[in-house]
């Protein structure tokens, strides 16, 4: 590594510092779809016009399914659990992600869920008890409320947040707070009712990881294109423009649960947003794993 390169650079594209704290993302797997698919109430020239740059021949573009792990100190954060490990071992699952960077689940000091879609809580339970055992899990309060009573009461997310809140380990969250120093939860309401991201800041230097509000980096200078998924289509808009001006403003690395890249915001003079991607999050954190596109994301 030369002497002249800049304070804070790795050649490992998975894993950035901010300031002193050190940041890995966790790939557990990949997957395709089609802009159409993603964004389906975009209209299909513009649509077509700015996903060009994402596509490949047969016009899909990748996505993939990523954790964010924080050290702060002596302290650790896993933000997202991912999909769970799938049965023919191609997928280890949370537990086996975290064991290739060296790190158990006691390890953990508290695990943020950002929403409660099945392939970010995947890995809270591990043979229906609590993965981490003992360890501070938070949720938004209307996140909570949404996934355990009325309709889904009986669904899959319920199932693996249940076990979890009767441990007594589940911290339901309202507004902005730091759960640990430097790590501060965003309300993001919209992809679902009590969506999080998480504010990171050591210094002057900023992370934000901001789950499934932003689905895919066109919505960097898209930020009105709602996903397929996002529940409430206004609210989803207003979280989606707040996180983009924000991390212009702080000059914040953006990681998203499903973008192949992380990167950083700009202003572009005369209006609107650039996306400049820092490095390509292809590689898998463990074994290769292929999902088979539009299937499990949500
Ligand atoms: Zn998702």
């Amino acid at each position: 590594m030369s002497a002249l390169a800049p304070v804070g650079w790795r050649m490992e594209p998975d894993r950035f510092w901010v300031g002193a704290m050190e940041c890995r993302v966790l790939v557990h797997g990949r997957g395709r779809g089609t802009p159409a698919w993603m964004f389906p109430d975009v209209p299909a020239d513009r649509r077509a016009e700015l996903t060009a740059p994402y596509l490949d021949a047969a016009g899909e573009f990748e996505f993939v399914y990523a954790s964010l792990i924080v050290r702060a100190g002596d302290r650790v954060a896993v933000v997202d659990t991912g999909p769970p490990a799938s049965s023919d071992g191609s997928e280890p699952g949370i537990v086996g992600a975290l064991a290739a960077i060296g790190v158990t689940p006691t390890d953990v000091d508290v695990v943020v869920s950002s929403h409660g879609h099945l392939d970010h809580i995947g890995g809270l339970t591990t043979a229906g008890e609590a993965t981490f055992a003992g360890v501070r899990h938070i949720v938004h309060q209307r996140e909570l409320e949404y996934w355990t009573t009325g309709l889904e009461a009986n669904g899959g997310a319920a199932s693996l947040f249940r076990p979890v809140m009767e441990a007594g380990l589940i911290e339901a969250a309202g507004g902005e707070h730091e759960v640990l120093p430097g790590v501060r939860l965003l309300p993001t309401p919209g992809h679902t009712p009590g969506h999080l991201s998480v504010a990171i800041t050591s210094g002057r230097e900023h992370a934000l990881y901001v789950g499934d509000s932003l689905a895919h980096e066109v919505n960097v200078t898209e930020p009105d294109w709602n996903h397929f998924s996002d529940m409430l289509a206004g609210p989803a808009i207003r979280s989606r423009r707040a996180l983009v001006e924000r991390a212009a403003r702080d000059g914040s690395i953006i990681v998203g649960s499903h973008m192949t890249t992380r990167g950083r915001i700009t202003r572009r003079s005369g209006g609107g947003f650039l996306y400049r991607p820092d490095a390509a999050l292809h590689a898998p954190t463990t074994a290769a794993a292929t999902h088979d596109g539009t299937d499990g994301l949500r």
